[in-house]
């Protein structure tokens, strides 16, 4: 008998057991790309690994149709808004990393250069998503506590009750129109906290086309991912 775990090892195949999962079912894993299996209750592993086995092609044609990771790396293009810089590694200066024109320059050593420009992207992300959730707070006569800018892995935006907005850092690489439209998303909920007629009418108050930025992320939102990634490749189980 053939030993499915030792074939199946080198696939980086993560096993998920979900009580509430009805069937098999495969996916790949958004961040790295390695597929994810989910058995549901009662279902042996060793069905579930056949599964896999039979779905080998369909795994490396979905890994196969992933986009490339873009590093933050010197002679990097990257969007910021509506304009895109050019990361440029300035060995000999110190100090922060800087914009001049429409290069970043970035001090220091180049194996730090990706989290710096990450870092410098953050600080960007929180001084506009600040910007605008104000800006659409007090049109609304709302409050926002505070603005947090963090690195979810599914979400671009959320409200708590006490008036916290988060923000995917993330959305610095979209289109200004797509930063302000979460903006005002989730503004919108310190009035509604809800997806119903009322929180619509709210955020219609506040954008001329709501739809747009939201049309956006859900083409080309998942591309934004791809950035700044620089160990695409660690198995985990
Ligand atoms: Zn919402």
């Amino acid at each position: 008998m053939k030993d499915l775990h030792a074939e199946l090892e080198p696939l980086g195949l993560k096993v998920v057991r979900n009580a509430r999962a009805r069937r098999l079912r495969l996916r790949l894993d958004r961040r790295d790309g390695f597929p994810v299996l989910t058995l549901p209750k009662g279902v042996p592993e060793r069905t579930g690994l056949a599964f896999v086995q039979e779905n080998l092609e369909w795994i490396r044609e979905r890994q196969a149709a992933r986009p490339d990771p873009v590093p933050f790396l010197p002679g990097t293009r990257i969007p910021l808004g509506d304009e895109t810089l050019l990361i440029t590694r300035t060995p000999d200066r110190r100090g922060a990393t800087r914009r001049d024109g429409d290069q970043l320059l970035v001090g220091g050593e180049l194996a730090h250069v990706n989290r710096r420009v990450t870092d410098w992207l953050k600080a960007e992300a929180r001084q506009r998503l600040t910007r605008q959730a104000h800006h659409h707070a007090a049109r609304i006569e709302s409050k926002v506590t505070r603005v947090r800018v963090a690195d979810q892995q599914s979400r671009w935006g959320s409200c708590s009750g006490r008036g916290v907005l988060s923000f995917n850092w993330r959305l610095i690489l979209a289109p200004a129109h797509v930063l302000d439209y979460v903006a005002a998303h989730e503004v919108a909920h310190l009035r509604e906290m809800n997806h119903g007629p009322r929180f619509h009418a709210v955020l219609a108050t506040l954008l001329e086309d709501p739809t747009r930025g939201d049309a956006w992320l859900t083409r080309y939102g998942p591309e934004l991912r791809r950035y700044g990634v620089t160990d695409a490749a660690s198995p985990t189980t």
